[in-house]
């Protein structure tokens, strides 16, 4: 029985093996360039394949050192390849030459072994037939309309009514302008996005949720850890391996993805910086090109350049770009400039007056983010900008109980799975809004507070069967009294 499973296993593999060298693109040994760079390969035994311009040098480096096909073929035993057929005598006299000495017997590596050696993450797949993903991709009606786009958000992200207006209006515009191409002679630019927002707000959930609605490929960076290349850090075309990463290493996929850098404040052109801004201003030109669209050639399954690893052309043409940062010190940027346009004219302003206006940040222009330290030729392309609002306590409140998967939920969830009830008083919820705002750092305090609090309850509840249900109250979470716990009654009790 044992032995038939085994057996079966292994079948298994191998036809998955067998699917795999289908599915996968044949990779040079020599350059690491796959087939679709390198056109046709010449396959050796042993899975070794090599582009015919490999081939050529290696042909002729052989012959400018003086050795002949016939020493190639009697060296491949090194590479673990099978002999060539031994010449007949009568044909070794006729050639005239005197052969060199072989060298079957050095076997010093197999290089096949090597071959095997390439990580399943660092293999291309292969581009599927053009009119495959013509259907797939090129078809506007499987683009969901802008007000689907936006209530299929509404089930996940609370508040932030604006922002899931643009983005879902930019999203539909930018998968139209893909699916028409190159169609019409007015062509559609290209719709790369700036999200500000405070921490916590939901700019990243927000692109999450939205390239998992759309199911497109999504890569998120970080733009502090990008550099200049050849400096310490990611260079910055490590995102687009990383979007291939996401898409499976299929190039054309990874064409149509999202990438949401954030931090995006953090590449700021440093103020009175005397040496070389690698990690600023430096990075904001390297990132030109991309958020443009060009040919970008990327590691595939690591993100810096080396000889080991094979490479592939992305082109970022149609990849969708979201930057997204805190832009702490904006604020004041803006009211600087508001405050000194109510300064000039007949109508003067008093000087405070937006010192206490909570929606300061939505009133950002080009030129406070210019002045915050962006250079115009990054902003200029990010066309869309907007803003998202901090979190209020009634926010916060919806964010703990109303999404599909809320965390209020998923507690009870868990509970439920002991056949206990959790209730949350309203009041309760409103105490850790508020002990989340405290923490300033808006919707992800809210997680650490309910793992706090419900710690002892996870803790004490499957001690004891005959509980049947939990209310959480609002002294529980001010540390004043505990949880109202009621038992189940007679009938409900198990067995
Ligand atoms: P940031 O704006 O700093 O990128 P995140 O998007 O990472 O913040 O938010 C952290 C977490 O807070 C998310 O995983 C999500 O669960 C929750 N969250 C934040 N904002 C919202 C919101 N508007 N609606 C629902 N959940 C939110």
């Amino acid at each position: 029985m044992e032995e038939h499973k085994n057996e079966e296993q292994l079948e298994q593999v191998s036809t998955q093996d067998a699917d795999d060298t289908e599915e996968y693109e044949k990779i040079c040994f020599v350059c690491r360039r796959p087939e679709s760079k390198t056109g046709k390969m010449v396959c050796l035994p042993n899975n070794i394949c090599i582009c015919q311009s490999c081939m050529q040098k290696a042909v002729d480096s052989m012959e400018s050192s003086g050795l002949s096909y016939q020493d190639l073929m009697n060296m491949s035993g090194l590479m673990g390849m099978p002999e060539p057929p031994e010449q007949k005598p009568e044909e070794k006299q006729s050639s005239g030459k005197q052969s060199k000495p072989k060298m079957t017997n050095i076997s010093m590596i197999n290089l096949s072994d090597l071959m095997n050696f390439i990580p399943q993450r660092q293999r291309v797949k292969k581009k599927k037939p053009r009119e495959e993903t013509v259907k797939k991709t090129f078809d506007p009606k499987s683009i969901p309309a802008p007000h689907k786009i936006k209530a299929s958000l509404d089930e996940y992200v609370i508040g932030q009514e604006h922002a899931k207006k643009v983005i879902s209006v930019a999203v539909y515009n930018h998968y139209k302008r893909i699916a028409t191409g190159t169609m019409d002679d007015i062509e559609i630019e290209k719709s790369n996005m700036l999200m500000i927002g405070p921490t916590g707000s939901g700019k990243t959930y927000l692109v999450k949720t939205l390239a998992k609605l759309l199911d497109v490929p999504l890569a998120i960076a970080d733009a502090t850890s990008l550099t200049e290349a050849g400096y310490i850090g990611d260079d910055i075309e490590s995102v687009i391996s990383r979007l291939l990463a996401a898409a499976d290493n299929d190039v054309e996929r990874a064409e149509q993805g999202i990438v949401f850098i954030d931090e995006i404040d953090k590449i700021a052109k440093k103020r009175n910086a005397n040496q070389r801004d690698v990690s600023g201003e430096s990075v904001q030109q390297g990132m030109l090109k991309l958020l443009e669209g060009s040919e970008i050639e990327v590691p595939v399954g690591a993100t810096s350049k080396n000889a080991m690893v094979p490479m592939e052309t992305v082109n970022t043409k149609n990849i969708l770009f979201i930057c997204g940062g805190a832009f702490p010190g904006l604020e004041d940027i803006i009211k600087e400039r508001l405050n000194k346009q109510a300064a000039i004219g007949f109508c003067g302003d008093l000087k405070d007056k937006y010192d206490d206006d909570p929606n300061i940040l939505s009133k950002v222009t080009v030129e406070d983010i210019r002045n915050f330290g962006m250079i115009p030729e990054f902003i200029g392309r990010l066309p869309i900008i907007y803003t998202l609002q901090g979190l209020t306590r009634d926010m916060l409140v919806q964010i703990l109980k109303e999404p599909r998967n809320a965390i209020i939920k998923q507690y009870k969830k868990l509970l439920a799975l002991d056949e206990v009830n959790l209730e949350f008083e309203d009041g309760a919820l409103e105490a850790i809004a508020e002990r989340a705002l405290e923490k300033k750092t808006g919707a992800r305090a809210l997680r650490a507070i309910i793992e706090e609090i419900m710690l002892d309850i996870m803790y004490e509840i499957p001690k004891d069967d005959n509980i049947g249900s939990v209310c959480i109250t609002r002294a529980y979470i001010e540390n004043t009294g505990g949880p109202v716990i009621s038992l189940r009654t007679a009938g409900l009790l198990p067995g």
